[in-house]
Order: C-alpha cells, then structure tokens, then sequence
C-alpha cells in the first residue's frame, strides 16, 4: 500500500488489515497486529527474531544464521503462504484522479530502457494507456547499447516520442523514471551533454503534439514499461502490440492502473 500510494493509484497507504499503520513490506509480513497470530503459533519465533527489524533483510538474516536451519525454512514457508492468503486483493479503493492525464483526449505513455549484462544491446519498453487506463499500444524493442546509460535513456525518450507520432497521438504525457532526461527536458538543461543532440531531436518532435508534457516517475510506478524493455532480450527486432498486450505483461498492466 505504501508502494501504490507512491504511485498516486491509492488515496492512502494505511494497511487494510489493521487500518490503524502504513503498510510496508515489514508491516505486511511481520508488524500488523492482525497477522501476529501467525507467528505466536510458534513460540520460538519471536526468540530468534530480533525485538526490532528495519528491514526484510534484517528480519529473514535473524533466521537465516541461526544454527537451526529449519527455522528459516519455516519462516520462509510460512512467509509464502502468507503472501498467498493475500491473493486475491481485496477491492482496492478507485484510484486517485491525479494519475489521468490531464483531459480525456490525453495519452499517457510510459517509457524505460534496460541495459542487457554480457552484451552490446540494450531493450526499451514503451506502453500508451488511454484517459481511462486501457492500453491502446506497446512496444518492445532492443536497442545497440550506447555510450552511456544517460544516452541510452534519452535515445529511449525519443523513441517513445517517435512511437507516439507514428501512432498518431496528439496530446501526450511521457512517463520515464530517469530522472536526469526528464529533468534536463524539463528545465531546458543538458546542451552540452552527451545526449544533447538526442534532447534537440526530442524537443523538436514534440513540437508537433497539441498537448504534450514530460514527468519523472519513481520506477516501482513505471513496472510495464520495464518488463516491456526487458523482454526486447528475447526479440529479433522490434514487437508492436494494438489492444492485446502479451500474456505476462497484462496483469502488471491491471495491477498499475496508474
Ligand atoms: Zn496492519
């Protein structure tokens, strides 16, 4: 819940079991009240938990050295079932208004560029979701890897610019998570850089939408753009999809309404 309230697509982050705390990860799986009758079937649980953890990590590491193995495996186990209780999500209250784009006609179309490790090719990954959130188009595609990883991020915003005109949208929000692009487009910045070139060719093709505007997103609000990179490793050459998304990509896209 603190993730999705991030990501604007939650009006609050408060857990939904104890309604009382945040919900983070440690909170989910350790720290609500609700869920503690899970690990008070077993007493020795809170023996080797520490009395305080600030992270997973910290929590799984207390179970993970201790001399007993099966602790941990009991730990993880129970960790998993509990994920599973949780399926499916209880209805999750209509998403916020600040997520559209700012009028009906509006695009939103998320964007992300991935470096593939042990090669010269990198994938970008672009998504076009309508005013109501239906995704209208995408894209994944490798790429030659660049200089650097700014270049390759803004190489990926003029493809997704170029995306967006080939497919005929008008009034655009671009959502990236690299926050030096985003913000070198937004405050004018970036000349003498290396992808200057590549910013010159961005805002001239911008120049033809009607509406058009660049918005920096953390990257857990931009996942189905980043699976979409990521799965240009599998491509020969660029995919395009209309309505009917690939199968693994659809439900990232039903879970970020965003
Ligand atoms: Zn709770």
């Amino acid at each position: 819940m603190v993730n999705l309230h991030q990501c604007q697509i939650v009006p609050s982050a408060c857990c939904a079991l104890c309604n009382a705390l945040p919900e983070d990860f440690l909170h989910a799986v350790w720290y609500c009240e609700v869920i503690s009758d899970v690990w008070s079937t077993l007493e020795w649980f809170h023996q080797t938990a520490p009395s305080h953890s600030n992270s997973f990590t910290e929590l799984l590491s207390s179970f993970l050295f201790n001399r007993e193995e099966f602790r941990a495996e009991i730990f993880v186990i129970m960790e998993f079932i509990q994920a599973q209780n949780d399926e499916p999500d209880p209805p999750r209250p209509p998403p916020m208004q600040q997520w559209r784009p700012p009028d009906p006609q509006c695009f939103k179309v998320n964007f992300d560029a991935v470096v593939f490790r042990r090669s010269s090719l990198a994938g970008i990954g672009v998504i076009a979701r309508n005013h109501d959130g239906e995704a209208v188009g995408a894209l994944s595609s490798p790429i030659p890897m660049a200089q650097s990883v700014a270049d390759l991020e803004a190489l990926a915003c003029l493809k997704v610019v170029q995306f967006a005109l080939e497919f005929g949208l008008t009034r655009v929000m671009f959502e990236g998570d690299s926050t030096v692009i985003i913000n070198a487009l937004l405050h004018d910045a970036g000349e003498l850089a290396s992808f200057g070139n590549i910013l010159n060719d961005i805002h001239l093709h911008s120049t033809v939408f009607q509406f058009v505007k660049f918005v920096h997103v953390s990257s857990n609000c931009n996942l189905v753009a980043d699976a979409l990179a990521k799965k240009a490793r599998s491509n020969v050459g660029a995919q395009v999809w209309l309505h009917d998304l690939p199968t693994d990509i659809v439900p990232l896209v039903l879970h970020d309404v965003h």
